[in-house]
């Protein structure tokens, strides 16, 4: 259904503009399964940056206007949103990755694998589980459904529900997922949970669903507070770029023409390109192998597309462990690595233990972050109502 590739994303993206003005804000809230054409179907592109929210946007605003496509514009803002809301609060993701790790040691609470086997005897509950394993996408709606029949009907842990969920979708982004089981569950907008009824699961899966026997409150989760929000930092580029330089592409990002155009006339010349992805790092248990064959088909595609003057494909490290891009940087004689910014998750963990490995050996770890993100987090210190009061004026300067 997804094919990996940036010409894959490109053609869904140009199928999908004609649709995102009206049709997409009267249908977009419907789910009548795996041959829906009512969202667009982005997610496990823009997750990896095959293709850029910059892109999506542009495309969509040379078809519509703002006022036209504005839901559709929201809702591409709102992953850039969480990850800048995440990026001011790095401590919430190092909480949810040791209580994933926790509950998964320890002995798993009941109804756990009756949920993620699809037999809870909840008929849409155990479909969407299904549809989770077999396709690795769930409708935004079915999303919120799963969550909050998981944590209210089922009793189960939240984080173990984000965890499955990180597993299978191909989209499994840590702001993304963390924050929006949160936001079910009632610690994003502290006290504000959202309950899936019957009635609103019948209306907008036409029929489809009617499950019964659903919890009727949701009465909110706590937690123990987290520390201040950190600053975003004002620094695009973060890191000395010497003479040596070569470009080390990963699952966060993987188009290098527009990242090294957000570095203006100052593009070093590239020694050696590689491009690595580790999508076993975003969950202690084993990712699904639509998971594992999504970003290994994402990684050579980006590896083709980056090759050298030479006509030859970047080089695909084998392994992320920190010996393999050791020995990489050393063999093209670098003393800089560029990598592209990678927002709290599992890569920036491995790009943290990859930079004091790499500087002991003389060679810094460059990270370059997008003009897009730049401007836009800044402004996710708080709720989204605020944000998006700034989307005219973050996509105006496009
Ligand atoms: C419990 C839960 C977990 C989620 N986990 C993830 C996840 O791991 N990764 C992920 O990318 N999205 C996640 N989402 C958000 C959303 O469900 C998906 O981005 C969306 O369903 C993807 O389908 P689409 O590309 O067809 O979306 P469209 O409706 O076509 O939207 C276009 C793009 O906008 C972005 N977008 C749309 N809705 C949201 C949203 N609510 N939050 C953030 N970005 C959005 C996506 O990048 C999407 O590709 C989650 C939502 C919930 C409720």
């Amino acid at each position: 259904m997804f094919i990996p590739t940036r010409p894959a994303g490109l053609e869904a993206l140009h199928d999908f503009v004609p649709r995102a003005g009206a049709d997409y804000r009267r249908d977009r809230n419907h789910d009548l399964g795996p041959a829906r054409t009512n969202v667009s179907g982005l997610s496990p592109y823009l997750r990896h940056r095959l293709v850029t929210e910059e892109e999506v946007v542009d495309a969509v605003l040379d078809r519509h206007s703002l006022h036209a496509a504005e839901k559709f514009v929201q809702e591409v803002f709102w992953r850039t949103y969480w990850k800048g809301w995440l990026e001011q609060r790095p401590e919430v993701w190092r909480r949810y990755r040791r209580e994933v790790r926790d509950l998964l040691a320890s002995e798993l609470p009941d109804g756990y694998e009756d949920a993620v086997a699809g037999r809870t005897g909840i008929d849409a509950m155990d479909a969407w589980a299904r549809e989770l394993v077999e396709t690795g996408y769930l409708h935004n709606h079915v999303r919120m459904w799963f969550a909050s029949i998981w944590v209210f009907t089922l009793g189960l842990p939240w984080q173990l529900g984000a965890d499955f969920f990180l597993r299978h979708l191909l989209d499994g982004d840590a702001a993304s997922n963390t924050l929006s089981w949160r936001w079910v569950a009632g610690l994003q907008t502290r006290g504000k949970t959202y309950l899936a009824t019957t009635e609103n699961i019948s209306r907008y899966t036409e029929g489809r669903f009617a499950p019964t026997g659903l919890a009727t409150t949701a009465r909110a989760l706590d937690e123990e507070p987290f520390p201040h929000a950190e600053p975003i930092t004002p620094e695009d580029v973060v890191g000395e770029v010497g003479s040596r330089v070569g470009l080390l592409l990963h699952d966060e990002d993987l188009e290098p023409t527009s990242l090294l155009a957000a570095l203006g006339p100052d593009v070093p010349e590239l020694r050696a390109t590689a491009v690595i992805a580790d999508a076993g790092a975003r969950s202690p248990a084993a990712v699904s192998p639509l998971v594992e064959a999504f970003t290994t088909g994402a990684v050579a595609d980006a590896a083709a597309r980056a090759g050298g003057a030479d006509g030859h494909p970047a080089t695909t490290l084998g392994g992320v462990d920190v010996s393999t891009v050791v020995d990489w940087a050393r063999s093209g004689a670098l003393d800089t690595v560029l990598v592209p910014y990678a927002p709290v998750g599992p890569v920036q963990e491995r790009l943290d233990e990859l930079r004091p490995t790499l500087e002991s050996d003389g060679i810094s770890l460059v990270t370059v972050r997008r003009p897009w993100d730049s401007r836009a987090w800044p402004f996710a210190s708080r709720g989204f109502f605020p944000f998006k009061e700034q989307i005219p004026r973050l996509v105006r300067g496009r």
